[in-house]
């Protein structure tokens, strides 16, 4: 079990970075829980725990307590930018621990991939207090600036914010080797085909079963137009 620990900045009485009607704990806490989903539902093998998941004051010390007593694997910390900037920026404590900033370069570049067209301000070094009081590696994340024009009105989408998301889930996926869960459709008459590919393993997708050529021949058709390879295997059932 890979355990992390998600620290959604800020939070109650401390709102964080404010600018242009936005609220530095209000976001990061809409990323964090989208990345609890993302990870929970579709990699296996990993445990999340969150320093808060409402709007609540969480002291750094006892942000950096819980994920150490949890024994968590990975402690990471999102925030937004604020101060005059725009883009995307990545910490670890100045101590430099080489996994911890091997890691990082996994994560952060993960981040950058999602975010294709946000400036990358870079891998950077800082003493923050959950950097230097947790006992595991720690990343803390800087996205965007709620303080420039451009930026908040990206933050102000919803699918940006699972951009974020999924960018660091992708990342801490990617950097502790999670594995996907098998993707299971339920067979229907009206979904989608499609075929994955797993090792030398592959796993075919129906779409339907029909007694009529003609009307296999137009759902192959539809799909097509719905941009889905698609073919017709003939068997006598
Ligand atoms: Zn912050």
């Amino acid at each position: 079990m890979t355990k992390i620990f998600i620290d959604p900045g800020h939070g109650g009485r401390d709102p964080g970075a404010v600018a242009n009607g936005l609220q530095e704990k209000a976001l990061v806490l809409d990323i964090a829980l989208r990345m609890r989903n993302m990870l929970l539902n579709e990699y296996e093998g990993v445990q999340v725990r969150m320093s808060r998941d409402k709007d609540v004051f969480v002291s750094l010390e006892e942000r950096a307590r819980m994920a150490n007593s949890w024994g968590a694997d990975y402690f990471v910390s999102v925030h937004i930018n604020a101060g005059g900037g725009t883009g995307f920026e990545s910490f670890v404590h100045t101590s430099q621990a080489s996994r911890t900033v091997a890691l990082r370069n996994v994560v952060h570049d993960e981040i950058i991939r999602a975010l294709s067209g946000v400036r990358d301000r870079g891998k950077k070094v800082a003493n923050f207090a959950v950097l230097r009081l947790t006992r595991m590696p720690a990343i803390l994340t800087e996205n965007l600036f709620v303080d420039h024009v451009q930026d908040a009105s990206r933050l102000k989408d919803p699918n940006f914010l699972s951009r974020i998301a999924r960018g660091h889930a992708e990342g801490i996926a990617k950097a502790f080797g999670l594995r996907k869960k098998q993707q299971q459709q339920q067979s229907s008459t009206s979904q989608s085909t499609s075929t994955a590919t797993s090792g030398n393993v592959m796993y075919r997708v129906v779409t339907g079963s029909f007694r009529d050529r003609e009307n296999a021949e137009r759902r192959v058709a539809e799909l097509k137009k719905a941009g889905f390879e698609s073919f017709i295997d003939v068997y006598r059932p």
